[in-house]
């Protein structure tokens, strides 16, 4: 089973985008505003850590069936008042995304595809049972934040501002059922670039004792608990010395899907490029999405498809396949240099390809290349 290209996702982020005038100022500052001090800001920009500190904003805005979408604001960053009954706590109703503003050479601030990002959102809460946040919302929260802490966007080559939109299920009360009060936010996190002095190829687990999604499950939705299904293995890979793991399908136990936060890509000698199907099981990437299009776009055969592992492990041995990358937001690529799996282990060489799909991406995310796809978004 293939999932028609484009995808719905992919359709929704060609949606003509609000641009940032039109939605700037839907979520207003407070007289409780507080930032930090120059000093202390530059203590934290000279030093960036990802995801440990936070810009001086975050987004927040409330829904409940009576209201729709309410109270649009940037309070301080900091710690809010919970119900500890919330249904978050309890029932995990939560869902997330993950994107980046790229300061470009000139001082602008750009966004990367941000509309398959509330599109991505609005899909997840779906699956979740949460209610869609409108795209114009999605983008006025990114939009006043990146504005209100700008900053907090990075100049140095390859660093960027990691935003993190979240939405949960508050309301108060053990019952299980859809909350009944949610809160959408939005943090902001300045990082450093991923790699300093090349590319570090990761070494994977393939287990095939966990899975991390089933047919009619949640794997498709970007929900923490994926992710917190995910941590015993990684932490069981981590003891044997791997980076991260790797799922098969988890019905017939064979098939590559993806690792716990990144879609995977297979390189072949004959210059074909495979990536898994999206089954349903997968999470759909931004970055996959992206990679696809460019490599097409070379005039590469690039084919979504089922990869057997066990083939795959053959293929490499055999030379056949020469190349594999790992793909997602915060690292954009990184190459994976072994698979380790029950009873053996294979390496592999970081390749052109590889490194090409890295170059071309980040070039265009920070202004480099041309945007030939229309896929950056200005915010400033
Ligand atoms: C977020 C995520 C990805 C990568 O998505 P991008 O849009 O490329 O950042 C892949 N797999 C999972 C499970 C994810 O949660």
């Amino acid at each position: 089973m293939t999932a028609p290209r484009p995808t719905t996702l992919e359709d929704a982020a060609t949606l003509p985008a609000p641009t940032a005038e039109t939605v700037l100022g839907r979520y207003v500052k407070g007289e409780d505003s507080n930032p930090r001090s120059a000093a202390d800001r530059e203590k934290i920009m000279q030093n960036m850590r990802f995801g440990a500190e936070f810009s001086d904003h975050m987004a927040s805005a409330r829904w409940t069936a009576d209201t729709g979408w309410t109270e649009p604001k940037l309070l301080p960053y900091g710690p809010i008042p919970l119900d500890p009954s919330a249904n978050v706590l309890h029932y995990a109703q939560e869902v997330f995304e993950g994107l980046k503003a790229y300061r470009h050479a000139d001082g602008s601030v750009w966004l990367f595809r941000p509309m398959f990002n509330a599109a991505r959102l609005a899909a997840s809460a779906r699956r979740m049972a949460l209610p869609e946040l409108p795209a114009e919302d999605f983008m006025a929260s990114l939009v006043d934040l990146i504005r209100a802490d700008q900053e907090y966007v990075p100049s140095v080559e390859g660093g960027s501002l990691y935003l993190r939109p979240f939405m949960f299920g508050d309301g108060a009360g053990l019952g299980i059922r859809p909350s009944e009060s949610v809160r959408y936010m939005v943090i902001a996190s300045p990082s450093g670039p991923y790699f300093t002095g090349g590319f570090a190829p990761v070494h994977i687990w393939v287990t095939r004792e966990y899975h991390r999604a089933g047919p009619g499950g949640i794997g498709a939705a970007k929900t923490g608990g994926n992710y917190a299904a995910s941590l015993l293995s990684q932490l069981e890979a981590k003891a044997k010395g791997y980076a991260q793991v790797c799922y098969l399908d988890a019905v017939q136990e064979a098939n590559l899907e993806e690792l716990g936060g990144m879609n995977v890509f297979v390189v072949r000698k004959d210059g074909r490029v495979q990536t898994p199907a999206l089954t349903g099981t997968i999470l759909e990437g931004g970055t996959r999405s992206s990679i696809i299009q460019l490599l097409r776009g070379e005039g590469r055969d690039v084919q979504e498809t089922s990869i057997n592992f066990d083939k795959l492990v053959e293929d490499i041995r055999a030379g056949e396949v020469t190349e594999m990358f790992a793909c997602g937001t915060a690292a954009v690529v990184t190459p994976i240099g072994k698979l380790g799996f029950e009873g053996g282990e294979v390496e592999l060489q970081q390749g052109d390809v590889t490194q090409w799909v890295y170059d071309t991406l980040t070039g265009i995310q920070y202004g480099r290349l041309e945007d030939k796809h229309g896929w950056m978004y200005r915010v400033l």
